[in-house]
């Protein structure tokens, strides 16, 4: 589905597209609104030929399917992610994990074949899950899982690495004002055309869509949320959502529901949402802290919310 709106042609320009496996809507204005638009179209597209597991062509799949076997060379974006990727794990202790790939598939949450998996096809995934497996050759720009069985999935952390290259694309154009979304995954550059700052909501996830728990207002600042009503499945009353502990096997049970990062690149605030998510409140808390220009809204079950000091004057509660 592309839906093209350009309203005063110089002004300001809107589209809509499915890329990364979601709905993509970008909102530029300024002069050159409208080739930036187009041009971030393309390089969202390139982005989910290269790192797409959904792909049996991508970069990300030769790598997979050359695991154990031989390096793979890739394209210095992709070899940049997959090693974002690999720092993201190191700072939340391994709970982000690029190498989830296995039990992702064998969840299948969000597809046609989701279902609780047996314990023991559980177990021998599990044992395929490691980041320090991920062997990086910078000079040759070539990637390689050391055992055969081992994929890599960069579904927590491709969108945000997106956002910035639109984010990027649009500053050269000298777009002074937009609203990227890649399925919520935000990035606000500028303030709103008015001057005033840019107000986003984040989902209330115990009400339906489109209802808030609160609203931050930025500019110029990413917000990522994982959260667990993006993707699911329910059996005997028990919730599976996708963010998969790497632990444990399992979904995340942690006492996160939805962790919002808040921070001035998108690669960073989608590769701490999705660990940050899996270690629960305290150790989050301890992590965010310790983060430079990077805040935090967390939900718990309890439908508590943390608010990181940084955000203490942006974050209003919502009553629903
Ligand atoms: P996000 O919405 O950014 O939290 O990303 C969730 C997606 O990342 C899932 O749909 C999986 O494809 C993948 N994923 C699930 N669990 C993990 C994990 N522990 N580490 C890295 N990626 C994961
Ligand atoms: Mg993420």
């Amino acid at each position: 589905m592309i839906l093209f709106k350009n309203v005063t042609r110089d002004v300001y320009s809107e589209k809509e597209l499915y890329v990364l496996g979601t709905n993509a809507v970008l909102k530029a204005y300024g002069k050159n609104s409208y080739d930036a638009v187009n041009e971030a179209e393309k390089v969202l597209y390139d982005i989910d030929k290269n790192m797409s597991i959904f792909r049996s062509e991508s970069e990300v799949s030769k790598v997979n399917k050359n695991s154990g076997i031989s390096p793979q060379r890739v394209s210095s974006e992709t070899f940049y992610v997959i090693k974002e990727a690999v720092r993201y794990s190191r700072i939340t202790e391994g709970a982000f994990d690029p190498t989830i790939g296995p039990l992702v598939k064998l969840w299948g949450i969000g597809t046609s074949h989701e279902c609780i998996p047996l314990r023991s096809d559980i177990d021998k995934a599990l044992h395929l899950v490691n980041y320090n497996d991920i062997v990086l050759n910078e000079t040759e720009k070539t990637v390689f899982l050391k055992r055969k069985g081992q994929s890599i999935d960069l579904g927590a952390i491709a969108k945000g690495y997106a956002a910035d290259m639109v984010c990027k694309i649009f500053r050269k154009n000298k777009v002074s004002s937009a609203l990227i979304d890649l399925g919520g995954n935000i990035y606000a550059l500028g303030k709103k055309s008015d001057r005033s700052l840019w107000t986003i909501g984040i989902q209330n996830p115990f009400s339906k869509r489109g209802t808030f728990a609160g609203t931050i207002k930025v500019k110029n600042k990413s917000l990522v949320t994982s959260g667990n009503y993006e993707r699911y499945f329910v059996q005997s009353g028990v919730r599976y959502q996708h963010i998969i502990d790497p632990r444990t096997g399992f979904p995340s049970t942690s006492s996160i529901v939805s962790a919002t990062i808040v921070s001035d690149t998108s690669i960073e605030g989608d590769g701490l949402s999705t660990g940050i998510y899996i270690l629960g409140l305290d150790k989050s808390i301890r992590i965010i802290n310790s983060l430079k220009n990077v805040d935090a809204v967390l939900i718990d079950k309890n439908a508590k919310v943390y608010v990181s000091s940084g955000l203490k004057n942006n974050f209003a509660l919502r009553k629903n």
